[in-house]
């Protein structure tokens, strides 16, 4: 079958200079906390924006030479504001406790919440990495501008990896979070995000004026919109997968991961298995499976023939 998406390279040459600032871009600065792991790659990416005044993106795990590092490279800049791009807490842990002892405020998306309500019986797989309890004091609305000292930032919603999250254009360059990153696809585990939110903020940010990415982990993107339609070619690849497997039988999310990957172990499958969860849901969600939940858990079942639509 044509495929009208470019194919997906993941790039894994990038070498984060942990705890140094390294200049990316006009006005912006990374520095890579030391929280390096199979989630978070090569740790996560804290950022400073501006020059004469700064913002302070993401500032990541708690760890004293993380916060060191941050500190030294704000310098005795004016910091306007500490902003998440979302609240899992290798991005926010050390949010609240920085913007307090640098007298900032802090924004985000609003306080971490589902994609949808759980379901009775049902855990969120993710809920030891959320930081529930944190509260902005700004909800940043997607399209809305923020200026941090000499830099302006635009705000847009890119719901999807979970519910809050934000990507930040800069000019011609997006902080793209965990929303699209050069090293990996991003994690979609249901009900914290939610697959069909994902494609719409691909298809969000693919339309930007956004050429280079940024990621909260791993190195720079410099086509990010091929590269998001690529992952956005990759997802949909994925759910005719999954629309096939049902089809030929497949009934739970097991047998759908076991059609799908055969060859891998049973860990990388259960793993697969939350993703595979959320192009599951996502499909019914177009009325092309059926699911119901009974006493032995989640029983799939294929739609008379309709093929997956753009999405
Ligand atoms: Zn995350």
């Amino acid at each position: 079958m044509a495929q009208p998406f470019p194919p997906l390279v993941f790039s894994r040459d990038f070498d984060p200079q942990t705890g140094v600032a390294v200049p990316v871009g006009r006005g912006i600065v990374r520095v890579t906390a030391p929280n390096a792991s199979a989630y978070t790659f090569t740790g996560t990416n804290s950022f400073i924006l501006g020059e004469e005044r700064v913002a302070v993106l993401d500032p990541g795990p708690e760890s004293e030479s993380h916060r060191a590092a941050l500190l030294g490279a704000i310098g005795r800049r004016k910091v306007d504001a500490v902003v998440l791009t979302h609240t899992h807490r290798d991005h926010s842990a050390m949010a609240a406790r920085l913007a307090r002892e640098l007298g900032a405020p802090l924004w985000f998306g609003g306080q971490h919440r589902l994609s949808r309500p759980l379901r009775r019986g049902e855990r969120n797989p993710l809920k030891r990495s959320c930081d529930w309890s944190l509260v902005p004091d700004r909800v940043l609305q997607d399209g809305e501008t923020i200026l941090t000292g000499d830099l302006s930032l635009v705000v847009h919603a890119t719901p999807g990896h979970c519910r809050n999250h934000l990507a930040f254009a800069a000019g011609d360059m997006l902080l793209s979070g965990d929303h699209v990153m050069g090293w990996n696809s991003t994690l979609v585990a249901v009900p914290d995000g939610s697959m069909g939110d994902y494609l719409d903020s691909l298809d969000k940010v693919i339309a930007l004026p956004c050429r280079r990415y940024l990621p909260a982990h791993g190195g720079p993107i410099e086509d990010g919109p091929g590269y998001a339609r690529a992952l956005r070619g990759h997802r949909q690849m994925r759910n005719e997968q999954v629309l096939e497997a049902v089809r030929s039988g497949a009934e739970t999310v097991g047998a759908i991961a076991a059609r799908i990957y055969p060859k891998q172990s049973f860990a990388v499958r259960r793993a697969a298995a939350m993703t595979i969860t959320a192009h599951v849901e996502y499909l019914a969600s177009l009325h092309l499976l059926t699911i119901h939940h009974g006493l032995f858990g989640m029983r799939i079942r294929a739609r008379p023939e309709r093929s997956p639509r753009g999405k």
